[in-house]
């Protein structure tokens, strides 16, 4: 995602890099280069080899100072703080991926993540706990103890991103992460890239000379001959499970249990059984406590409210996808749950739709009609009143969802609306979801 709210978190500007500058060995490696980068946004820089990659990423990540122009990081000028500054700012901001892994051999695993928080005085114990839970998101907590000489190229690739984010860092650089790796571990890596994007929102700088990693990103910088030629947005953003190496989707050596498992969770992929487990397992936790439907229910369903929201679905369509089995792709529901939801779901776009901040009062009658409809509310004319004055004060932003409960919860003789507290709460959050809906 590009976020331009907060401005550019990363900006290069007219930065030159010139080694040997003056000697018959002078390499221009990096010409005039601008841009800026977002939090949050996933760049991919691309190019063929010697071409000034890995030269930008190093400027970028403070460790090639330019021999021109500037970087700025948060509004700090980089390389224009104290070496102890450039040290604290390194280990807070920015964690880094290389092709090569740089492991310590003579440390094990643990210590190996841990290594990066030794300067920030965290507590032995704690830091070892935070590396141990970085190694169980990744698929790798049983070889904690493990040297790194005894890992696979993949795993070890793994222990270094979780190295990488020892500091919590908003952004990570990789650098050719996948050159070394085998097709699956690849993957694993593009996927844990992807995840950490996406769910920890980290700001994501790929370097990579494989043109099949490129709709990975949401923006493509393309250079050449040390210059940036070219930037693109990536209008289809695919996450690395929608491009599977053929490796990764044979079935074959999959263990019966596994299989089981696979069967009733349609959305556990190979490579979140590798790599990604745990987030899997607290998903379809969540959705089975909270809301007593499986995770690709929640996921088909989300799917299909999205399309009606777009009117890219009509509701027969809706119905029909939430009544579709699973393995049809679609929500799993029977013909009357399917009925129940998509009804629901109607009611509340049938009612954003005919609300308008301009016209508070009118849609505040409309909400109203609604929360009538719905919760069965039985009001009399001063409640009614009072209601329908809170609601206008809502939809013109005048008051907050707290203000909102509150006052449908306060007796109508203290200027409230008189409901009971439940209800109250209830109210108020159905007409959240209905502004949320109006929004934008
Ligand atoms: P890429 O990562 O795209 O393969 P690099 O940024 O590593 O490219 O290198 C760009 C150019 O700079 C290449 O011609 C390379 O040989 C040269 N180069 C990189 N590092 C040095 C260095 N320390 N001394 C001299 N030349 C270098
Ligand atoms: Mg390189």
């Amino acid at each position: 995602m590009i976020n331009k709210n907060k401005g550019p978190l990363i900006k290069v500007k007219n930065v030159h890099v010139t080694y040997n500058e003056g000697q018959s060995n002078e390499v221009r490696s990096l010409i005039d280069s601008n841009i800026k980068l977002y939090p949050q946004e996933y760049v991919i820089i691309f190019g063929p080899s010697g071409c000034g990659k890995s030269t930008l990423l190093y400027t970028i990540a403070g460790l090639q100072k330019p021999s021109k122009g500037k970087v700025h990081i948060d509004g700090e000028d980089i390389y224009a703080l104290s070496k102890k500054a450039k040290v604290e700012f390194h280990r807070r901001k920015i964690g880094l991926i290389f092709q090569a892994f740089y492991l310590i051999p003579s440390l094990n695993v643990l210590d190996n993540v841990c290594l990066p928080k030794t300067a920030g005085g965290a507590q032995m114990k704690k830091r070892r706990e935070e590396a141990q839970i970085l190694l169980n998101r990744f698929g790798i907590a049983n070889q904690s103890t493990k040297m790194p000489s005894e890992l696979s190229g993949g795993q070890k690739q793994r222990v270094s991103i979780a190295r990488s984010l020892s500091n919590n860092p908003d952004i990570i650089l990789a650098d050719e992460p996948v050159g070394n790796l085998d097709s699956i571990s690849k993957h694993n890596v593009m996927k844990i890239l992807d995840d950490l994007n996406k769910r920890d929102r980290k700001m994501v700088i790929l370097v990579t000379h494989d043109a099949s990693h490129l709709r990975f990103g949401d923006r493509i910088l393309y250079m050449r001959d040390g210059k940036i030629v070219k930037e693109e947005i990536v209008k289809n953003k695919l996450s690395p499970d929608e491009q599977m190496p053929e490796e990764v989707s044979t079935q074959e050596k999959i263990a019966p249990d596994l299989k089981m498992l696979m069967r009733a969770f349609q959305d556990l992929s190979l490579s979140q059984i590798g790599v990604l487990l745990a987030p899997f397992k607290a998903q379809q936790l969540f959705s089975h406590i909270m809301l007593s439907k499986t995770y690709e229910q929640i996921d088909r369903t989300s799917k299909g409210l999205e399309d009606l929201l777009l009117s890219k679905m009509s509701y027969d369509e809706f119905v029909d996808k939430l009544d579709t089995s699973i393995e049809k792709d679609g929500a799993g529901f029977d013909k009357r749950n399917a009925e129940k939801f998509a009804r629901q779901a109607m009611d509340l776009i049938a009612t954003k739709q005919k609300i308008d901040p301009k016209h508070s009062e009118a849609s505040a009658e409309v909400i109203l009609d609604y929360l009538v409809k719905k919760f069965e509310l039985k009001m009399n004319a001063d409640q009614e009143k009072r209601a329908k004055i809170l609601l206008s004060l809502r939809v013109k932003n005048k008051i907050s969802v707290t203000e909102t409960q509150k006052g449908f919860d306060l007796p109508t003789r203290e200027g409230g609306a008189g409901f009971d507290k439940r209800t109250a709460n209830k109210i108020a959050r159905e007409v959240e979801m209905i502004m949320l809906l109006n929004y934008g």
